[in-house]
């Protein structure tokens, strides 16, 4: 994934040549009205001219400012009336000559006062998304395709629920959870035996909330420590140092998917410790799955990462029988 600043910049030269096109072709659209009908060119110089007019009045004789103001006031509206009656006369809209923004809301600047606009968020999204392969894995995979009827409905021993009631409340769960993103703070944490459909249901909700335009990452236990690790050792550019940390603190969802499988160090189980903690003090939601049984989990990592996901995190634990055997069978 490239780095956030350089992502930044790429929308931010977007945005000037968006702008810089739209003003090219509304010049172009103003010089052939212009030739085709004259007299809107010299309504556009008389209207453009009003304002100095006035002030150079006022400036002569100040005590009849108002009256002066009033009668620009008029004599805009008279031109401006008859513009947009040429206008008209000849099939075209008032607006004919006002400027086309793809994004009316931030007229293709990204932003709205200091905040960033809905399309600014988005095109970060698309740009980062489109260069990892999250859209196209989702692609297939959203809650609609999720089939229950993999999941036998017989109970097991040792468990209070047969496998398919106990998935049909993981399910309401993961779809809670993608409703109320953003209105109310939520982890989860997914974890079980494997093949029961944990990064399924990882990818449903990234599909999901992605296509509100809420920024996801989604990244194996393995990915995101190789690339830390590799971040931390080859601190090269101070300035650039930090890109996939902060990206990885910064998204507004984390899934780390897969958490587990990896070679663990007490930099890695340390590092995951930070992460997990900074992201829930920022109230940024993370999803963690994990093959792993939560008394694994304590002793590859360490008590205190386990107990503050145990604390912070929805825990829903899956089990059955491995669906994608059994799909195999199926088809
Ligand atoms: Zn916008």
């Amino acid at each position: 994934m490239p780095s956030k600043s350089a992502l930044y910049k790429e929308i931010i030269r977007y945005y000037d040549e968006v702008r810089t096109a739209s003003a090219a072709r509304l010049r172009e659209k103003r010089m052939e009205l212009y030739s085709k009908l004259p007299r809107i060119e010299e309504i556009d110089n008389e209207i453009s001219m009003a304002g100095i007019t006035m002030a150079k009045a006022v400036l002569n004789t100040p005590s009849d400012a108002v009256e002066i103001a009033n009668s620009l006031k008029e004599s805009l509206a008279k031109l401006t009336a008859e513009k947009e009656g040429l206008l008209q006369e000849n099939g075209l809209s008032a607006n004919y000559l006002e400027m086309e923004y793809q994004c009316p809301i931030c007229k293709d600047t990204g932003f709205v006062g200091d905040s960033r606009c809905t399309c600014f968020s988005q095109r970060l999204v698309d740009l980062a998304y489109n260069s990892s392969n999250i859209k196209a894995i989702v692609k297939q995979e959203n809650f609609d395709s999720f089939d229950l009827s993999y999941y036998s409905p017989s109970k097991e021993t040792g468990e209070e629920i047969s496998p398919r009631e106990n998935i049909q409340r993981i399910l309401s769960a993961c779809l809670k959870f993608t409703k109320s993103f953003g209105k109310t703070f939520d982890n989860l944490l997914l974890y079980g035996s494997p093949g029961l459909g944990k990064t399924f249901l990882c990818n449903c909700i990234a599909r999901e909330l992605l296509d509100r335009g809420i920024t996801v990452m989604y990244v194996t236990a393995s990915q995101l420590f190789k690339a830390i690790e590799k971040e931390r050792f080859n601190r090269s550019d101070e300035e650039d140092c930090g890109d996939y940390l902060e990206d990885v603190l910064g998204v507004d969802l984390l899934i780390i998917d897969d958490l587990g499988t990896e070679f663990t160090t007490v930099f890695t189980v340390g590092e995951l410790f930070n992460i997990i903690n900074t992201r829930f003090l920022n109230k940024k939601p993370v999803i963690i799955s994990t093959n792993l049984a939560l008394k694994d989990l304590s002793e590859k990592y360490s008590d205190r990462l386990t107990s503050r996901l145990m604390g912070g995190c929805i825990t829903l634990k899956f089990f059955g029988e491995d669906i994608r055997i059994l799909k195999k069978f199926r088809k």
